[in-house]
């Protein structure tokens, strides 16, 4: 894939960039190298003070930034200033709470003793460079949940951004540098997928984190498993959306439109798959079809545009795919479901019924605004659906039973169970999955300690 700005609403080029060469590689990881050294050694004071400062700069460009992305992969402008918010957000709650979270953790007096030892206690160091393979999707949000932690906890970031962004990659690295982060602490790599391997194998780079496609995050696993460095995984996801006959149902079908659509439904963690008990199935299929029709396509740089086209032409053509082999082999299409003629990588919101394990969508990701409708005839055949699927991002239940509630708790195979409302993360928990759709975690605690040097200090 070039690296390139191609705006999604009408297929026009508006800039290339030449991939950065060898010698250029080198220098930006010898920059890292050098700007690690230094970094590893500062407070957490002046690190919260640097990251507050990026944080008040991303606001001042809310409205610029939002557009670029927008034109770039082409999410309505309106969810493209929400990302950039969020992102200084998530900056400002890194910069609050890293040093509580790395604090030493001192063992318990009688731990210590049995080990011999006056006193224990466990550090929590940085790793060294990391590098930071990312998608299109949330082109800010996505380098950002990654950033603000491993800029906290003392390590430095690589970024190798998706080809098609190239522009915010590079305003990232400049945000980076405004904000006073001394010359390679945060470097954009304007590099294709396949200079990734030899960039991970060199030693300077300790650990990789990668969101993306199945494939991506197989291939960056397999040369970092065998460099033996550390990995987080964020790949697909597939999520169910259950409700069940307590629920208000009004309320999850208008919840569960957004679920979908968000993103253009480009999201992993977008509702794909809506599990609806038999008593309820038919009112909600009508009022979510219905919501679903209302939506507004059109110019995502228009304010009250909800979908604007999909990032990629091949990214519409797999969608198309996905859903022709679903029509073909018995699907209902209750809406949508015809690629409309004209410019632009638009495909309208769609709804499929009838869904069956032959079909493709059954197993594979729909990345656009595809949902797909499953009866079940009761809470066990809602569980066994949901977790029909090689994907485990989150899930979303809707009911006002308990004891359903803790059942789908204790059953779903997901890193998250959203009751009564729509998956979504938030800087203070943990945001993972579990099967294909990767392992580790990011956010809270949990993500800013994966990249670090667990360090156990014993004191004789
Ligand atoms: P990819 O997974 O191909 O791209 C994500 C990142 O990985 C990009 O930076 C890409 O670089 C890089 N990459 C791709 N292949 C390799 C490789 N072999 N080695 C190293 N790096 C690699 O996503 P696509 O854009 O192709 O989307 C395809 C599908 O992936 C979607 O339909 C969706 O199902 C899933 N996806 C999931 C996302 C999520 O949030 N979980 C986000 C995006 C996609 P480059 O751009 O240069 O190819």
């Amino acid at each position: 894939m070039p690296i390139a700005t191609v705006n999604p609403a009408n297929g026009e080029t508006l800039k290339t960039y030449d991939a950065l060469g060898a010698e250029e590689i080198e220098h930006r990881l010898a920059t890292a190298e050098a700007a690690y050294r230094a970094h590893r050694t500062t407070s957490y004071a002046d690190r919260a003070r640097l990251l507050r400062r990026a944080a008040d700069l991303l606001d001042e460009d809310v409205p610029e930034i939002g557009r670029v992305m927008t034109t770039e992969m082409g999410k309505p402008v309106k969810q493209a200033r929400a990302e950039a918010a969020k992102c200084a957000k998530a900056m400002r709650w890194y910069a609050d709470h890293a040093e509580e979270l790395l604090a030493d953790e001192v063992a318990p007096e009688s731990a210590a003793r049995d080990s011999g030892a006056s006193r224990v206690l466990v550090r929590y160091r940085p790793l060294g460079p990391v590098l930071a393979v990312m998608p299109w999707n949330f082109p800010l949000w996505q380098v950002v949940r990654f950033a603000a932690p491993a800029l906290m906890a003392g390590n430095v970031g690589l970024l190798k951004h998706a080809s098609n962004v190239p522009q915010t990659a590079l305003y990232l690295e400049d945000l980076f540098r405004r904000a006073g982060f001394p010359e390679g602490c945060f470097q954009t790599l304007l590099i294709g997928s396949g200079a990734v391997e030899g960039v991970l194998r060199d030693p300077r780079v300790r650990a990789a984190t990668l969101t993306g496609s199945e494939p991506a995050g197989r291939a960056v696993a397999s040369v970092a498993g065998d460099e033996v460095k550390k990995t987080v995984l964020e790949l697909g996801g597939s999520d169910p959306y259950v409700v069940m006959p307590s629920a208000d149902v009004g309320a999850a079908a208008r919840t569960a439109v957004t679920a979908r659509v968000q993103n253009n439904g480009q999201s992993c963690i977008a509702a794909k798959r809506f599990i609806v008990h038999a008593d309820v199935f038919d009112a909600f299929a009508e009022a979510f079809t219905a919501g679903m029709r209302a939506l507004r396509t059109g110019d995502p740089q228009e304010e009250e545009t909800d979908i604007g086209p999909l990032a990629t032409e091949q990214g519409r053509a797999d969608l198309e795919e996905l859903v022709d082999d679903a029509v073909e082999n018995g699907a209902t299409v209750l809406c949508g479901g015809e690629r409309p003629d004209g410019p632009g990588w638009y495909y309208p919101p769609t709804v499929l019924a009838d869904i069956t394990p032959a079909m493709r969508v059954h197993q594979e990701e729909a990345f656009g605004p595809v949902a797909t409708l499953y009866r079940a005839a009761d809470l066990d055949e809602a569980v066994s659906l949901a977790n029909d699927t090689p994907f485990g991002l989150s899930s979303n239940v809707w009911t006002r039973d308990e004891a359903e509630v803790e059942r789908f708790v204790r059953d779903l195979e997901a890193g998250g169970v959203f009751v009564n409302g729509m998956t979504a993360s938030h800087p203070a928990f943990p945001f993972g999955g579990v099967k294909r759709s990767g392992y580790g975690r990011e956010l809270s605690g949990h993500g800013i300690r994966e990249f670090c040097n667990i360090t156990t200090v014993w004191h004789g």
